[in-house]
């Protein structure tokens, strides 16, 4: 039997591709193709450009408090379609009901967030800069924007984007990863469901092909990419050198230092969630971490028991704790990467290759692996691996810690596990990484806080959400202005103005 085929989402409604090119979604708890995407190619883009181009003026001059409500409704539907949305989210990617369920409620409140728009967009106004003049700053919309967004959270990671984008005025091209775009397409729905005019939020699953056409569009203003590095990379280049604003978040190695004076049962509860929690496939997962002293033999065995007792299986199954890797190809990388562990000499303490879960044996299952005793020149150091691999690394002190993470050209999250408010204070002060968990290990901020990460986590400047979405999404103007009476002298002068 054919497999039913996705569509593109332009201007307010399904439309089929103008090529005929696609590919096979999984559901990687089987193993089996479920369904097939269209993969946009070039004419989609420009047609999906041009929907979000003339759709821009008229939601420009829509007021914040207006487009304000759609968002508010936009929210109502979210939640009242949650199950189907979390379903999605599970079927194509993998994930526990219970991390999907997170996820949604993260990309929720951003939604939640961008709701307050009237608020976040207002300016600053300073009376008498000079004798009977006043100066304000508006924040006004770019124009058309583009998200290009991973597998890895197939509702949350675009929520952080296109809400805020939308909030503040600009019209909408999601590019979603050709994995897992069903969610995606289903949001669209939801949004226009909730009152959005038609054109504002178009939705494009595809490749490179359909990444390259928004990248060199002339009416395309803005980029926000979240993905791998190496693609980071190339999407900031070329989009600016096609002249737009770009926020490009890339891969990460988040390490978790963990002090001999930390309560070390919090702690490996802890590190065994943010570890081994959606298969290791979060861009915010401890990966590393760094035990300090004698923190280090306890901690490992505390790390081993409880991974022993990880329930791998089906991500819609209650009772499933972690579930499969995305991928055939990413499991078989992942696993590579365990063997060069062993090969290099890290102790491998738990072995989570050749798991069967019995009845889904054809799904892309990998169990928890822990690593002991790694180096910074081996490959399992010096790669994002991206599945449910910990490595544990020992360090002398503090010092030596921070020098490891501080070497690491990734800079994405980072945790200190510790009782001593001055061991935590220097971490914070002293760490080369954009977020920072003190305790706390997969430290995720709030919808009203920016999320990004420093180095090779991020190409540009601005994060994602927060105010920093906003002034992303917006462009400001200053405005001098001066009301002279009718009768009031002038004169001319050909210095520069000083206004007092
Ligand atoms: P990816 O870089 O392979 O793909 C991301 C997006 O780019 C997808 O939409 C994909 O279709 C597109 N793409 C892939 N190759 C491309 C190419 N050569 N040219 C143009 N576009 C291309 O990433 P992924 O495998 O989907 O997601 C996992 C990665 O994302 C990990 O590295 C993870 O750390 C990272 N990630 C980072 C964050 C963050 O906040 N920094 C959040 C989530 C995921």
């Amino acid at each position: 039997m054919s497999q039913p085929v996705l569509s593109l989402w332009i201007n307010g409604k399904a439309q089929a591709s103008t090529g005929s090119r696609t590919a096979e979604i999984f559901n990687p708890a089987t193993g089996k193709a479920i369904r097939r995407t269209s993969l946009a190619n070039k004419q989609d883009v420009d047609l999906a450009v041009a929907a979000a181009s003339a759709a821009f003026p008229g939601w420009r001059d829509t007021t914040p408090l207006r487009r304000a409500r759609v968002l508010t409704r936009f929210r109502e539907l979210m939640e009242a379609h949650s199950g189907e949305l979390i379903h999605l989210t599970s079927e194509e990617h993998g994930k526990t009901h219970s991390d999907a369920a997170g996820s949604l409620q993260r990309g929720i409140e951003v939604i939640e967030f961008a709701s307050g728009v009237p608020h976040l967009l207002k300016g600053e106004k300073a009376e008498d800069v000079g004798r009977g003049v006043d100066c304000h700053s508006l924040l006004q919309p770019l124009g058309v924007c583009a998200g290009i967004t991973p597998f890895n959270f197939p509702v949350m990671v675009p929520l952080w984007m296109f809400p805020v984008a939308i909030a503040c005025g600009n019209t909408f091209v999601l590019k979603p990863s050709e994995k897992v775009p069903s969610a995606s397409l289903r949001m669209a729905e939801l949004f226009r469901e909730a009152g959005l005019p038609d054109g504002v939020f178009n939705v494009v699953p595809g490749d490179k092909e359909a990444v390259d056409g928004l990248l060199t569009h002339p009416e395309v203003r803005a980029v926000s990419f979240v993905g791998s590095t190496p693609v980071a990379k190339y999407i900031y280049e070329t989009a600016a050198r096609h002249g737009k604003r770009v926020q490009a978040l890339g891969g990460a190695k988040n390490h978790a230092v963990v002090m001999p004076d930390a309560d070390l049962d919090f702690t490996a509860d802890a590190l065994i969630g943010a570890a081994y929690g959606s298969a290791g496939e979060r861009c915010m997962a401890i990966s590393t971490v760094v035990a300090v002293g004698a923190a280090g033999d306890p901690l490992v065995e505390k790390l081993r028991d409880r991974a022993d007792r990880i329930k791998v299986g089906p991500g819609e199954e209650k009772d499933t704790d972690m579930g499969p890797l995305i991928t055939a190809p990413h499991r078989e990388r992942v696993q590579k990467l365990i063997d060069s562990g062993v090969s290099e000499g890290a102790k491998l303490v738990r072995d989570g290759r050749g798991l069967k879960i019995p009845g889904k044996e054809t799904g892309f299952y990998l169990g928890p692996s822990l690593f002991d005793k790694v180096s910074t020149t081996m490959e399992i150091y010096k790669e994002e691996i991206f599945g449910p691999v910990l490595i544990v690394l020992r360090a002398n002190n503090i010092d030596e810690a921070i020098r490891i993470i501080n070497n690491n050209p990734y800079g994405n999250g980072t945790a200190i596990f510790t009782r001593s408010g001055a061991h935590a204070r220097r971490f914070e002060h002293d760490i080369e990484v954009g977020m920072v968990g003190i305790n706390v290990p997969i430290p995720v901020p709030m919808a009203f806080f920016s999320f990004g990460g420093w180095k090779a986590s991020l190409f540009g400047d601005l994060h994602v959400h927060g105010m920093e979405g906003v002034n992303f999404y917006t462009r400001s103007k200053v405005v001098t202005s001066r009301w002279p009476a009718v009768e009031e002298e002038s004169s001319t002068s050909l210095s520069m103005p000083t206004l007092g």
